[in-house]
């Protein structure tokens, strides 16, 4: 590999055999701590619930899932990531999911790992699937295959931070469209990089279970806080 990678924090160039991160910048990430929502991995802000309120209050299409980090620790890191062209930040972010979330994902016994697709237009603006790279480096660590053919994007959405889980909901409706499973796929884990109120995964693990997958997980590379 000849282009040089940067530091997902500070976006300086890092020298791989030093480490893909500054030694400066490696408190800034923020594993999510416990007690966590047993069902979406959420930081959970009383110890009394094991539940976030979300996922008692909803129906949940996927079983569970993990995540790695606070999303506001990584929140700038994962806006380049995404929008402005540092696919490169794939490789620490990989080595980390690698070493932190590997027992739970080979418990989870997938088929294979399906990338929250992107819509076309998007996909050939941006160059590259943010999810799909990080379902690539999780699939390193666990030989469990990428299926990128599964799950199409088949309607534009609208950004969805300023929605409430409602229009959320509507706005995901359909948003998805199984293409085939011809393996018969039973277990499979989504991969995307942020899990907020969990719309996204929602509408895409729902269509999964449509077209017969028994058990839908997901990997996220940050998550929101949970009450
Ligand atoms: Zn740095
Ligand atoms: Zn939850």
């Amino acid at each position: 590999m000849f282009f040089p990678l940067h530091c997902p924090v500070c976006d300086s160039v890092v020298v791989r055999k030093k480490g893909l991160i500054c030694p400066e910048c490696i408190s800034i990430p923020r594993l999510v701590e416990e007690p966590r929502c047993v069902c979406c991995s959420k930081h959970l802000q009383s110890r009394e619930a094991i539940r976030c309120r979300d996922c008692s209050g909803l129906k949940r299409h996927f079983e569970r899932g993990i995540a790695l980090y606070e999303y506001a620790s990584v929140h700038d890191s994962i806006h380049a990531f995404k929008n402005m062209g540092r696919a490169d930040y794939a490789h620490f972010y990989g080595e980390e999911m690698r070493r932190e979330l590997m027992p739970t994902i080979r418990g989870m016994k997938a088929d294979a790992l399906v990338p929250i697709p992107l819509h076309p237009g998007k996909l050939n603006k941006r160059g590259y699937n943010q999810a799909a790279l990080l379902a690539g480096e999780i699939s390193k660590g666990c030989g469990v295959p990428v299926r990128e053919d599964i799950l199409k994007r088949v309607r534009k959405t609208e950004a969805q931070k300023k929605m409430n889980h409602e229009s959320r909901q509507n706005n995901m409706k359909k948003a998805f469209h199984m293409v085939k499973n011809d393996v018969k796929l039973k277990t499979i884990i989504l991969v995307d990089d942020v899990f907020t109120t969990g719309s996204t995964l929602e509408a895409a693990a729902e269509e999964l279970k449509r077209g017969g997958v028994e058990k839908v997980y997901f990997v996220a590379l940050a998550i929101g806080k949970g009450l």
